[in-house]
């Protein structure tokens, strides 16, 4: 599914070469809790990442969520995105030489919209789907309200 578009988001990344266990999930979300609804997935394992997405849903938003968990990949085939197994349970996230939240605990309990990583894979579904699929959206999207858009969505 969607081979043409995910050619074209793995070219413009740069990571043509990562192969990827896609899972196509016909409903409308992955998961859902009363905090929050998830459209897509990146899992990364060994010897290919697994990426999951939900896809009954628009062609925009799936396209959307096929470049944000693609850009999850680059983040780590870059280094951008350094997760090191501390302990048990525990996980060092480091974004661009910056640790920002240090073992499991505190990596949950910082905001999903505060990370570094998402605030990064937003910005590019927005501009992915602009720049490479002709987009319509007239207002120019910062990280912050494409965020806040996203976690209005997720409300309702
Ligand atoms: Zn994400």
């Amino acid at each position: 599914m969607y081979e043409r578009e995910i050619a074209i988001i793995k070219a413009d990344l740069g990571i043509e070469d990562i192969d990827i266990d896609w899972r196509w999930v016909n409903r409308r979300w992955l998961r859902r809790t009363r905090k929050f609804t998830t459209y897509g997935d990146y899992t990364h394992r060994q010897p290919r990442p697994r990426i999951s997405i939900a896809t009954k849903r628009s062609y925009e938003d799936v396209i959307k969520c096929i470049a944000h968990e693609l850009r999850h990949a680059w983040q780590r085939k870059n280094g951008v995105l350094l997760v090191e197994h501390i302990s048990g349970r525990s996980w060092k996230h480091t974004w661009s030489g910056t640790t920002f939240c240090s073992g499991r605990r505190v990596y949950a309990r910082k905001k999903y919209e505060e990370r570094p990583h998402e605030i990064d894979a937003f910005a590019y579904q927005e501009d992915a789907w602009k720049r490479l699929f002709g987009g319509k959206s007239i207002e120019k999207p910062t990280p912050h309200t494409v965020v806040a858009d996203l976690f209005l969505s997720a409300l309702y």
